[in-house]
């Protein structure tokens, strides 16, 4: 009888944030995965649809177009890229480049639910540091649980599914304290909805340390969930590294296009972000006046630390027709989205009892 490998069966699954049930005579929310609610520009529609009509022909696989303007907006060499199917692809190739069996990867926990599939996926441990009561990465304790075996580590700022995201000052400092053998990823894929002071500088990062990397995705600001295409800035040995152990072919000629004319198209883009940056202040300061506190929201979702809570409280949303993401006895992550979504969840924040040990503004900005 064939098997797979020990490890393939300790994989956990990834559960896919719900779509909402249809209520009758109610408009429906999908709060539950972090999408951009706003349907595609019309620039890059077209775009997207000339390139389909190409379908025949296979990608280009060394995705210039998209390389050559991702290096002039970044101001990095070409070779300082790599382009896969989303950075949850990336996370594979990365794990697959750098981590072996017996390796450790050492990241937050609660963070990104892909980290410890990709990490099973690849054979390696995985060392989960716990976030402090505020949603944020505990450096310290994670540059503590760095040993001989760790080759890399996973820094998600902002942090999905808490909220905060990291200064400047904390990653720099934390890069002081990690061997330079040990890759540190910088998992910036809610970078462009950060608005905090000393927000993290990624592309200084990899200028001043070649052991760092940054992923950076369309998914959720550039509005391209669907079509499967995210990035990675590093040096030119960790991009070639990562480039080498991709599928080949993998991002389609419609997501490179798309990936394209989005770039050509950013302040149309980056004005709707701020809109839903607006969106989310007008969110939290709903949620404190019905009472409740969120830790510091720097992506486009809220997260509400709930417990054993979790289950019960994303029944009553899906009730009034809000589809969110609990995690089973942790809590409850709600994306920021279309303006009646925010004025019905306050609405139902006002009939629930906040948790013992939710204080009011105990949320330290928006
Ligand atoms: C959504 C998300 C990604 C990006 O996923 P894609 O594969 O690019 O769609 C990466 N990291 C985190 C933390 C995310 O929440």
């Amino acid at each position: 009888m064939v098997e797979p490998l020990p490890h393939v069966r300790e994989i956990p699954p990834y559960v896919p944030g719900r779509p909402p049930a249809a209520r009758p005579g109610l408009t429906s929310y999908k709060l539950s995965s972090n999408e951009n609610p706003y349907p595609p520009l019309a620039s890059v529609l077209a775009t997207a649809e000339q390139a389909a009509s190409a379908m025949n022909r296979y990608p280009d696989m060394g995705c210039a177009a998209l390389y050559d303007a991702l290096a002039t907006r970044l101001d990095v060499e070409t070779d300082q890229l790599a382009a896969a199917t989303g950075s949850v692809a990336l996370i594979y190739h990365l794990l697959a480049a750098f981590c072996g069996p017996g390796d450790e990867v050492v990241h937050a926990w609660r963070s990104f639910e892909a980290y410890p599939i990709a990490v099973t996926a690849a054979g390696a441990t995985g060392v989960k540091v716990p976030v402090t009561s505020d949603g944020r990465h505990d450096l310290a304790a994670m540059a503590a649980a760095i040993t001989d075996r760790t080759r890399v580590v996973l820094l998600c700022t902002p942090n999905n599914p808490t909220g905060p995201a990291l200064t400047h000052a904390e990653v720099a400092a934390f890069l002081g304290a990690v061997p330079d053998r040990v890759l540190v990823v910088v998992d910036e894929a809610y970078l462009e909805f950060v608005r905090m002071d000393d927000p993290v500088d990624g592309p200084a990062l990899v200028r001043a340390h070649p052991n760092v990397v940054l992923l950076r995705t369309f998914s959720k600001a550039y509005g391209l969930a669907g079509l499967r295409v995210g990035y990675a800035v590093g040096s030119a040995e960790v991009a070639g590294a990562l480039r080498a152990v991709a599928l080949p072919f993998g991002v389609s000629s419609v997501a490179q296009a798309a990936a394209v004319a989005s770039l050509a198209a950013e302040d149309e883009l980056m004005a709707r972000v701020d809109s839903l940056v607006a969106e989310r202040v007008r969110l939290v300061a709903g949620i404190r006046s019905a009472g409740w506190s969120v830790p510091d929201p720097q992506g486009n979702f809220v997260w509400f630390d709930l417990g054993a809570g979790a289950a019960d409280f994303a029944a009553a949303a899906g009730e009034v027709g809000l589809a969110v993401r609990p995690f089973a006895g942790e809590g409850v992550r709600v994306s920021v989205a279309e303006p009646e979504s925010t004025d019905r969840l306050v609405d139902l924040l006002r009939t629930l009892t906040p948790p013992v040990g939710t204080t009011v503004g105990s949320s330290r900005s928006t």
